[in-house]
């Protein structure tokens, strides 16, 4: 394999446009120092008025997300941006994947901005087209591809949902995760159905074990960086889940023994966590679910309950700060920030909307047509499945 093939690359190298690593941001980035950054973004924001509509995602840093005009999970940012058909330019504070999921999703007239292109997901990038195009001709080898179903999490790039679109497949999102596993297993009736799931082995196991009742002898983890997955023939057609060995590098850093450590510190403590989180810590929390459960959560909970939560610090840190009546830890002993969303600073912010206002459209994130077209198949699969809300 050669080195641009690797899934994990130092952010912000080279010149990769398919890559959720992103590229180098070009141009004359403004001082951190500068004391005027916030009164630049201000009059910057005042100048675009209606023709700028700005995305935050619950992860993104204070010092961009009080710019943003909505803040979410990254399925409802890019509808609420299609949703503002007046808003010529999407500012999106989030990361590559997020900001082509609002391009799939917004009309052609829109035109979506990502203010650092070196804001990827790691998560998203450990899974790659020709990866997984790999992985299905081995599922064929393997006589099961007939019965597998692509299932992909939002959290994949776009080609990987254009993927799943003309496989028969579609896109879930963390709250939905279970619907569309149900789905995905109704369309191979017959009993040997299959789900390969991609790319967050921790959500798919998760769903799978704790939400339709199978166990984690059904689950096998493909490996991309191994021959043939790292898996027998066998051990393929005997599984229900296939699980790409895929991660996201925050929610996978919350490990069982902070949870004993804080239960032992402070008894009664509510343990909630994404399922984005290994297994085994989501087996020792009282909850889980996803970012808008967590916040809905924390909201409705009693004065004076006390709570660990394990997701990404800066929505950790602000849930603290809205609910000061309520005592709110962080589940881990360490800072875990998503880096890749930190890129998105206050300086890389002003640099993408100044340009703006001087008619520039700088980092501008396009999906071809084609990729586009069969996105929206998967997307749309989701969008028709029974009952649920669609926030990750
Ligand atoms: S928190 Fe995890 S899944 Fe979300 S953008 Fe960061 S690395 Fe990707």
């Amino acid at each position: 394999m050669s080195l641009v093939d690797l899934p994990l690359l130092p952010l912000g190298k080279g010149r990769d446009l398919d890559a959720e690593r992103g590229v180098e941001c070009p141009g004359d980035l403004p001082s951190a120092s500068d004391p005027d950054l916030v009164a630049r973004a201000v009059a910057a924001k005042e100048a675009l008025g209606e023709r700028v509509f700005v995305l935050g995602h619950h992860y993104q840093r204070d010092e961009v997300i009080r710019f943003a005009d909505v803040t979410g999970d990254s399925f409802k940012l890019a509808r609420d941006a299609a949703a503002r058909p007046e808003a010529a330019y999407i500012v999106f504070c989030g990361v590559h994947f997020m900001a082509e999921s609002a391009d799939i999703l917004t009309g052609p007239e829109q035109q979506v901005i990502l203010p650092d292109l070196s804001a990827g997901c790691s998560m998203a990038d450990m899974a790659r087209l020709r990866q997984v195009e790999d992985a299905w001709d081995a599922l064929a080898d393997a006589g099961i591809q007939d019965s597998v179903v692509p299932v992909t999490y939002m959290n994949s790039s776009a080609d990987i949902k254009a993927f799943c679109g003309r496989n028969g497949g579609v896109v879930c999102t963390s709250s939905n995760a279970d619907v569309a596993l149900e789905w995905a297993f109704d369309q191979k009736p017959g009993g040997d159905a299959k789900v390969l799931f991609l790319p967050d082995q921790h959500l798919g196991r998760n769903t799978a074990v704790l939400k339709m009742g199978m166990s984690l002898d059904d689950c096998v983890l493909w490996d991309p960086l191994q021959p043939n997955g790292g898996l027998t023939a066998e051990e393929l057609q005997g599984a229900r889940m296939i699980l790409w060995k895929g991660h996201c590098s925050v929610h996978g850093r919350f490990t069982e023994d902070v949870v004993d450590e804080l239960r032992v510190k402070h008894p009664g403590i509510n343990v909630i966590v994404h399922p984005e989180c290994r297994h085994e810590v989501v087996l020792k929390a009282d909850l889980v679910g996803s970012t808008e459960f967590i916040i809905k959560t924390i909201e409705a909970a009693p004065a004076g309950s006390v709570w660990a939560i394990g997701t990404e610090l800066n929505l950790v840190k602000r849930l603290a700060d809205a609910h000061p009546d309520k005592s709110i830890v962080f589940l881990d002993r360490n800072v875990c920030y998503c880096s890749t969303m930190n890129r998105i600073d206050l300086p890389h912010f002003v640099w993408a909307m100044e340009n703006l206002v001087a008619g520039n459209v700088v980092n501008r994130i396009v999906v071809d047509e084609d990729t586009e077209r069969e996105a929206l198949v998967a997307l749309q699969r989701m969008l028709d499945l029974p009952g649920r809300s669609h926030r990750d």
